[in-house]
């Protein structure tokens, strides 16, 4: 590694030990960044890389509500306000117990440089609780979104921060918050997205981040001269992302022949068609059952229960042509990756953020995977994020055909900027490097061009 770089990486660790996934992140984005940092001299002047990492501001705060039994519980809520060069911070709300600074703060910066490729204003932000909605009442849900947004409200605003769901946060909770900061501030305003489409939501944007996942996908295999026609997919998770992954492979004639949650496994190799597909979207969204009933109800499908805990996921150990993580954090370690090659995949597009880990990224470089990095891939979903702040200011609604039209250009666009970018500063293909350089090289001339704030 350059010295540069490895001065940086040192102060973070220093600084941040214990926030590995943080670490995980920063040292991805460094080893892309490393190439250039001879030719750009003013990132080394300017310190942008110091400032980078470092972000704005962190907002931490006990979020006290009342279960169904009427005992007081609390959690910890935080909004992690990383880099506003480009535009107001903006970046999912995520509600899982495992929810902590080191995850929020690598969520941030990679949504930093992610949101800078889609060519909308939109700095980076993220936020969350390590509140569990799992096995909650919709009572429950409510208060605990209410007291939530009833601190959040100070630190955010239309022209200001602007979140969005993530895991754990679906139409439901964007809905509770979003009447808790209207009550608050009497302001009917664009001050969240993925709203519903009754209320100031876009069409498409619950489908945006697996459907853009699907476009950018689609357009690099339409550079190497294949389509998603016919092929193999593997898929994980069940949720938000998953689903409407499917959703769009199907669409492109694709197979999809997997999905998971965080306690097992399931395979269908008969391919999850649109019937399987409806009756997950059910099953996951509106009774939250567990993916294991799929197995009961498509007897020819397998369930394998898995919660992490071995040292490989059965779900990449399945022949297949491309795969698609959309579950979650390091769910692709160094086995998975090499069991993956071993069983033919030729792609992968992460709908999750930061699915792989950096030996699994080593890996797949090494045997010469396409592999399109969540900063790219799933940018989707903020995109048509993004196209509902415009829809919220213009006080109009677009149609469903206009959004994924938008959606498609803007996959297309990051595809051109992702592989330029690789090729010109990286390597041909290096989507890694590409994502990584492109996004950071527009964060990196509006900070300077901001003077030192
Ligand atoms: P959902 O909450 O809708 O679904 C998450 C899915 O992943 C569930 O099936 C869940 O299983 C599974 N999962 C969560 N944590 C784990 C874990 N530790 N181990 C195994 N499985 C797990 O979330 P989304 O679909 O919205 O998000 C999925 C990924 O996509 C995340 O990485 C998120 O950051 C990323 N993303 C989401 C965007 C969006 O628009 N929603 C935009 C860009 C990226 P279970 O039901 O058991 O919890």
């Amino acid at each position: 590694m350059h010295d540069v770089t490895q001065s940086i990486l040192d102060h973070v660790v220093k600084t941040d030990p214990h926030q590995p996934e943080f670490i995980q992140a920063v040292t991805s984005f460094l080893s892309s960044i490393d190439n250039l940092v001879d030719d750009l001299p003013q990132i080394v002047y300017h310190k942008v890389l110091d400032r980078l990492v470092e972000p704005e501001r962190v907002i931490m705060f006990r979020v006290p509500w009342i279960d169904d039994d009427g005992q007081l519980q609390i959690n910890r809520g935080y909004r992690i306000q990383m880099n506003s060069s480009i535009g107001p911070y903006k970046g999912g709300l995520r509600f899982h117990p495992s929810v902590n600074l080191s995850i929020l703060k690598f969520l941030a910066f990679e949504q930093t440089f992610k949101n800078s490729l889609t060519g909308l204003a939109m700095g980076g932000g993220k936020g969350g609780s390590d509140f569990n909605p799992k096995g909650k009442s919709d009572n429950e849900v409510m208060r605990f979104c209410q007291s939530l947004m009833t601190e959040l409200s100070r630190h955010i605003g239309e022209d200001t921060d602007i979140p969005a769901g993530d895991i754990g946060v679906g139409g439901r909770e964007i809905g509770y918050m979003f009447g808790q900061y209207k009550r608050l501030t009497n302001r009917s305003v664009g001050v969240l997205t993925g709203k519903g489409p009754s209320y100031g939501g876009s069409y498409i944007r619950p489908e945006a981040t697996g459907y853009g996942l699907v476009y950018l996908s689609a357009a690099i295999l339409e550079a190497k001269g294949k389509s998603l026609d016919g092929k193999t997919c593997l898929v994980s998770g069940s949720g938000n992302v998953a689903q409407f992954t499917v959703e769009k492979l199907l669409h492109m004639g694709a197979k999809p022949v997997s999905l998971s949650d965080s306690t097992g496994v399931l395979l269908d190799p008969s391919g999850i068609d649109a019937k399987k597909l409806a009756y997950v979207k059910t099953l996951k969204n509106v009774r939250r059952g567990r993916i294991a009933e799929y197995a009961q109800q498509f007897p020819e499908a397998t369930y394998i229960p898995h919660n992490g805990g071995s040292d490989s996921n059965p779900l990449w150990d399945v022949k297949a042509d491309y795969a698609f993580p959309c579950a979650t954090q390091n769910e692709i370690n160094a086995k998975d990756a090499k069991n993956l090659i071993a069983n033919g995949i030729k792609l992968v597009g992460e709908g999750a953020n930061m699915p792989t880990t950096l030996e699994a990224d080593a890996i797949f470089k090494e045997a010469g995977i396409l592999h399109a990095p969540g900063k790219a891939s799933n940018a989707g979903g903020v995109a048509v994020s993004g196209l509902e702040m415009a829809q919220n200011s213009q006080k109009l609604q677009w149609t469903p055909q206009q959004v994924d039209q938008q959606l498609q250009q803007i996959m297309k666009n990051i595809f051109a900027s992702v592989s330029n970018a690789a090729e010109k500063y990286s390597t041909k293909d290096n989507y890694v490097d590409g994502a990584n350089i492109a996004g950071f090289l527009k964060v990196s001339e509006a900070m300077i061009a901001q003077g030192y704030v």
